[in-house]
């Protein structure tokens, strides 16, 4: 497609071009200086009191997560009813069962403290929690919930790179956080993750998962610091390799100005769009709260076709999405998974509608965007 305005697009330059260059020119590919660089950097971003181990992806670190926490089958795992389906999958790869949890209200799409706390039985295992398009959840509340009935919390931080709470970073609250920088995410390398944490234990725990349980790796046997390895349990293969982590490092630098244009951005649609017959989540932000605002997610009217709407913005070469279709219309959710379990957000899926959103975007595109959505309805 020939799209005047698109979803997203990547915020690529020279830059990353020369990163790229300057692996290939190294001799070295998985694991080496630019892998422990990027983690260390992103560490410090988080505020330096976490560490980050690189992954694959983010649906490989919240796997890791949860062999990490001990998951398995008899368990419930509570996730949001809306959310990417990576976030049930992975539960179920685990063997354990998915328990939807419901949005806090038609504003905040996030789950809460309160909505969490109805779904826990005394099989509750880990709690999933998604700062939704990059708005913080509320964390302080869920902290403490999840320490009072001894739950492990991780955080889905696929939205939510740079956003904050009270000037703590979002992927610093929760027992783990799973970053994603899948290509359309506000840090992009194609396929890659980072999966952060605290407690040594879990650390070591999820260090062995990366990479096949394995005490050394070839990086370290490179380097003469070793010659053999040991085996301390079972692991998988969810490393990134050092292409990645290069332009993870020059995306990284990007980050902070690329989150406030989007900020500018989605100030700009807000005020524009305050003017037509919809609504935007998160329109009141407890203060202290700094999204990273990753996707705009808007609500359509009740009565509103939304097919329609997509296909008219189709037709004039605009891109939208839908974040997210629920999990009890795909097959293989459709019996574990039902919208009585959220009435708020059995009212958001089908109403739910994405516009474009990305730090090269302009104040001309956002307001074509605009005024075609207007046309739309
Ligand atoms: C993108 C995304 C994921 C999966 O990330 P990958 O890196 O593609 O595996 C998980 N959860 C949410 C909320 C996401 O947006």
């Amino acid at each position: 497609m020939d799209w005047k305005v698109q979803l997203f697009k990547l915020n690529f330059d020279h830059l990353e071009r020369k990163a790229v260059n300057d692996v290939l020119d190294s001799g070295w590919l998985t694991m080496g200086e630019k892998t422990s660089r990027f983690e260390s950097e992103f560490s410090q971003f988080l505020g330096g009191e976490v560490q980050s181990i690189a992954v694959s992806n983010a649906t490989a670190a919240l796997h890791m997560s949860l062999l990490a926490s001990g998951v398995q089958s008899g368990d419930e795992v509570i996730i949001s009813g809306l959310t990417f389906i990576a976030d049930a999958n992975v539960v179920k790869m685990c063997g354990a069962k998915v328990v939807l949890a419901d949005c806090e209200s038609l504003d905040n799409w996030n789950l809460s403290a309160k909505t969490i706390e109805s779904k826990i039985t005394p099989r509750t295992k880990a709690v999933i929690i998604v700062h939704f398009a990059g708005y913080p959840c509320d964390m302080v509340p869920i902290v403490n919930l999840c320490r009072k009935y001894n739950i492990i919390l991780i955080e889905d931080t696929a939205h939510a790179p740079g956003a904050s709470l009270d000037g703590q970073m979002c992927g610093t609250f929760g027992d783990i956080s799973c970053f994603s920088f899948f290509s359309n995410k506000n840090l992009s390398v194609g396929e890659g993750g980072m999966v952060v944490a605290k407690d040594p234990s879990l650390l070591q725990k999820l260090k062995h998962l990366r990479s096949h349980g394995m005490t050394t790796l070839s990086y370290d046997r490179h380097q003469g610091r070793s010659s053999s390895y040991d085996v301390m349990q079972p692991g998988l293969n969810y490393r990134m390799d050092e292409i990645r982590a290069a332009i993870g490092l020059v995306q990284l630098s990007k980050l902070k100005n690329g989150n406030e244009k989007r900020m500018i951005l989605t100030d700009i649609y807000r005020e524009r769009l305050s003017k037509i017959n919809i609504s935007m989540p998160f329109a009141s932000m407890q203060s202290g709260m700094h999204s990273a605002y990753h996707i705009l997610p808007i609500l359509l009217p009740n009565d509103c076709d939304r097919g329609l709407v997509i296909q008219y913005m189709k037709d004039k070469y605009i891109q939208t999405s839908i974040h997210y279709p629920p999990f009890w219309d795909f097959h293989a959710y459709r019996d574990e998974c039902r919208a009585d379990d959220c009435p708020v957000i059995s009212i958001i899926c089908p109403r739910e509608l994405t516009l474009p959103l990305y730090p090269t975007m302009t104040e001309d595109e956002v307001n074509l965007v605009c005024n075609t959505l207007e046309e739309a309805l």
